[in-house]
């Protein structure tokens, strides 16, 4: 097996030697949810595998990337194919997205190191690798220290991308060798009405200002079917306040905030929420946030790219019409 390396930049290439190397796997150049946080994880470093590896590369502008397009390539083959170029880093961070989540144990595996899943944080010192491991909803986070290199999956929304820069970009050329292997019969997209809602790159999020007051509980379900029906729509998942989950007019699985779900989507589009900070500390770090509200300094309007201080529910009933859908 033999693990060619070009280049097309004005370095010389490294022979991957670095400690610490983020790994995201993109599908046609769309970076998955994550991507920019593992990337800033692992000190700038990023290793993009996939379809449109030079596009998401440069899109996620780290200090220093390198791509290989490996769209052909079935897993077992790749995770070999990588052992030579990945062996002396001590450190790998996938984001948990799907295929980090798929790939990272086939490539602990491979190189025969532990994976240490879903963590908050994960770090390299004198003593190896420490991590922290986030359970049971983020409700128990576990402190692990592993003396040997490892590979972990880092949950979405914990901590802050780095800034852009004008990294260096290098080309790999992967010789992947067919062999025994997973076949893969069909990709699916998911469904963004019922997908995690951690990993939506679009979020059209409902709070309390979509129910008038004197609303009964018939007319709130059926605002909150058609605010799910406006997202699906708009190719996004719905998401909600505590108030509303509550309430029981949303399932708590789509509750963004601190007793929820954190959210890091490409789009946040907040009708009627006022932006507690229970719900903020629910955003890790979405790109753009649009908040439809009647209180132009509510938190949420604050912190939005884009306010829109008018009434949510005649927008909702209007975006309903413009959209050709109805809640039922
Ligand atoms: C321990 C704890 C944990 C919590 N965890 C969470 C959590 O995980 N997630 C979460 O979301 N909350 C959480 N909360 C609740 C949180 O504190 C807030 O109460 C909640 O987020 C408010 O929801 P809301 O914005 O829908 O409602 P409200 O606070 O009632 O705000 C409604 C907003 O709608 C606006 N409005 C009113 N009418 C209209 C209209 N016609 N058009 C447009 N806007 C309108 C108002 O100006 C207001 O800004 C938690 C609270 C506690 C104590």
């Amino acid at each position: 097996m033999s693990v060619t390396v070009t280049h097309r930049g004005t370095a010389a290439v490294e022979p991957l030697e670095m400690s610490r190397l983020a790994v995201v796997i993109v599908r046609a150049g769309v970076l998955p949810v994550g991507a920019a946080e593992a990337a800033a994880e692992a000190g700038g470093r990023v290793l993009v595998l996939g379809s449109g590896t030079a596009e998401a590369a440069a899109e996620l502008g780290a200090p220093r990337a390198w791509h290989a397009e490996t769209v052909d390539a079935a897993p077992a083959g790749l995770s070999q194919a990588l052992v030579p170029l990945l062996e002396q880093v001590r450190l790998l961070v996938f984001p948990a997205s799907p295929d980090g989540r798929d790939f990272a144990p086939r490539l602990a595996a491979a190189l025969g190191r532990p994976l240490l899943a879903y963590a908050s944080s994960a770090s390299l010192d004198d003593e190896g690798v420490r991590a922290s491991l986030s359970r049971l909803d983020g409700r128990l986070e576990i402190d692990v220290r592993c003396a040997e290199p490892a590979v972990v999956t880092l949950m979405p929304g914990v901590r802050s991308p780095l800034p852009p820069s004008n990294g260096e970009v290098f080309e790999l050329v992967l010789d992947v060798q067919p062999g025994v292997d997973a076949e893969r019969l069909a990709v699916l997209e998911p469904d963004p009405a019922t997908m995690d809602l951690a990993e939506s790159t679009r979020v059209v999020g409902g709070g309390a200002g979509l129910v008038a007051r004197e609303a009964d509980d018939t007319t709130a379900r059926e605002t909150f079917d058609l605010l799910k029906a406006i997202a699906a729509r708009l190719g996004a998942s719905a998401g909600a306040t505590r108030v509303i989950t509550d309430a029981g007019w949303m399932h708590h699985d789509r509750q963004i905030g601190t007793t929820g779900v954190t959210i890091s989507p490409d789009l946040y589009l907040a009708m009627g929420v006022a932006g507690a900070s229970q719900h903020t500390g629910g955003l890790g770090a979405p790109r753009h946030v649009v908040s439809v509200n009647t209180d132009p300094s509510c938190p949420m309007t604050a912190m939005a790219d884009l306010g829109l201080v008018t009434d949510a529910r005649a927008l909702l009933t209007e975006l309903a019409e413009r959209l050709g859908v109805s809640g039922a």
